[in-house]
């Protein structure tokens, strides 16, 4: 048998499936050096892909609280510039209304004059 018909078998073998791979496929990967190399490097590829899964699925136990902590210190963040620019737009409001009060009292008190120049 030759190294290349049990190529395909090599992933099965290196995770344990020996029952899905034909039996004279398995005798020639136990008497072959050849093969057993390349399942070796299917053997630390699949525990490198476990390690990576365990991972993702197992952050450690600090980040969900601290990306909460995060989001909330940003939220806040937020929030406390929105407050300050509404502030600014109600500062700035109130000044023009003050200013436009202060013009209209310029314009009455010249009207008022003016009438009492055409009176006297
Ligand atoms: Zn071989």
């Amino acid at each position: 048998m030759r190294c290349e018909q049990v190529v395909d078998d090599l992933a099965d073998l290196a995770a344990g499936h020996t029952e899905v791979v034909a039996p004279d496929h398995v005798a020639h990967v136990e008497h072959c050096l050849r093969c057993q190399a390349e399942m070796v490097q299917y053997r630390k590829l699949l525990r490198a892909l476990r390690t990576l899964r365990t991972e993702v699925l197992e952050p450690s136990p600090g980040l969900l609280a601290d990306v909460l902590a995060g989001i909330e210190e940003e939220a806040e963040r937020h929030a406390i510039a929105g407050l300050l620019r509404g502030r600014r737009v109600a500062y700035l409001g109130g000044l023009a209304a003050a200013t436009a009060a202060a013009g209209g009292a310029i314009v009455l008190a010249n009207h008022a004059r003016r009438r009492v120049k055409l009176a006297g």
